[in-house]
């Protein structure tokens, strides 16, 4: 007996647009914006309505995550705990390993559902 509704699992019953754009996502490690991803998909014929429904729903259903940033909606591949650094000149967004101390100092909160931690700098290419 399989689990159907396994997160982890490959998404399974999909229309070919939700996969199209699953793909999109997970092929790109860059945090694209939804913007970004329609204008990849576009050749496809997925319209920017479709791009967003179907975001919202591979967000809701586990396999990909929604990140906050500067006011943009990002979409991220990386479906693990994880915090970002974010270079404030060229806006690239990096995933980087939540630090150790983030599980230690949440003593108001019993069990961490979620964490949102951006480092905010200018990037190695943007100093040089
Ligand atoms: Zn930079
Ligand atoms: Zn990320």
């Amino acid at each position: 007996m399989s689990d159907p509704s396994t997160a982890d699992q490959p998404p399974r019953r999909m229309t070919w647009q939700k996969r199209a754009i699953h793909d999109a996502v997970v092929d790109r490690h860059d945090h694209p914006t939804a913007q970004d991803l329609h204008k990849e998909l576009l050749h496809q014929g997925i319209g920017l309505a479709t791009v967003y429904r179907n975001l919202a729903h591979l967000v809701k259903e586990g396999h990909i995550q929604a990140v906050s940033h500067e006011g943009e909606i990002r979409y991220d591949c990386n479906t693990d705990q994880h915090a970002h650094a974010s270079c404030t000149v060229c806006g690239t967004l990096w995933d980087i390993p939540l630090p150790e101390s983030v599980e230690q100092t949440s003593s108001e909160i019993l069990s961490v559902e979620h964490v949102t931690l951006t480092l905010h700098g200018v990037c190695r290419n943007c100093t040089a």
